[in-house]
């Protein structure tokens, strides 16, 4: 099975810097979400050359910033890609603060010839479920969903159970559920993560890597199909 980590909200700090480094030991890309109005430019280059992959995760953070209209949720995504890009990186990969959107937002996302993958979108199993047919139409993009909830896919995901706290039991029914996936996409804020938290997100890197879980960035998946 593939597993591509989403870890929110970078912000340099120590229990963002344990997290690196517990998957930098085992050679584990995860992507890492960067909010364009506040970040430090040489962690964050430090983690791209070291082979994570950077995402737009907006440039305010705040409420309903994917809610509003055409020209607002433009202007957010925009403006992190030029500061972004203005350090010399190009964000392929969208994901939006608390996993946000309106139909505006399919196509703002559209609209922006860079981004190939949209963490937690538009998905199909959302369009089938409201009857919607014009997924695959209208969306351009690589749309990864939360193969739980794909409805409301900011309130629970595999591991963290609810947002913030990782929960083992939780995460082991689930990957038991979701065996025959073809990937998982997992939900990270390493920035809530005290010890214990860290902790049993440690045993959940351990329990895929025993089950040989092949660990991708959104932007090797998107290659990964589109061979
Ligand atoms: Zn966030």
């Amino acid at each position: 099975m593939k597993v591509i980590l989403k870890a929110d909200d970078f912000r340099s700090s120590r229990n963002w810097e344990r997290f690196i480094n517990y998957l930098d030991k085992y050679g584990i890309k995860t992507s890492i979400g960067i909010i364009g109005g506040g970040y430090d430019v040489g962690s964050v280059l430090k983690l791209y050359k070291n082979g994570h992959e950077l995402f737009n995760h907006g440039f305010s953070h705040a409420k309903n910033e994917f809610k509003r209209s055409y020209d607002l949720q433009k202007k957010s995504l925009i403006h992190t890609q030029s500061k972004l890009r203005s350090n010399g990186i190009v964000l392929q990969t969208f994901g939006a603060p608390c996993n946000d959107f309106n139909e505006t937002t399919i196509k703002v996302v559209n609209d922006v010839e860079d981004i190939k993958v949209w963490l937690f979108g538009i998905s199909d199993i959302y369009c089938l479920l409201y009857n919607r047919e014009f997924k695959n139409k209208y969306s351009k993009k690589l749309v990864l969903e939360n193969k739980i909830v794909p409805l409301i896919p900011h309130s629970h995901n595999i591991l963290e159970h609810p947002t913030h706290n990782p929960d083992y039991d939780w995460f082991i029914k689930r990957m038991e559920e979701l065996n025959d996936e073809e990937y998982l996409l997992i939900q990270l804020h390493p920035l809530s993560w005290n010890d214990k938290r860290f902790d049993i997100f440690k045993r959940s890197i351990d329990y895929m890597l025993n089950k040989n879980c092949e660990f991708l960035t959104p932007m090797e998946y998107y290659k990964f199909k589109e061979v």
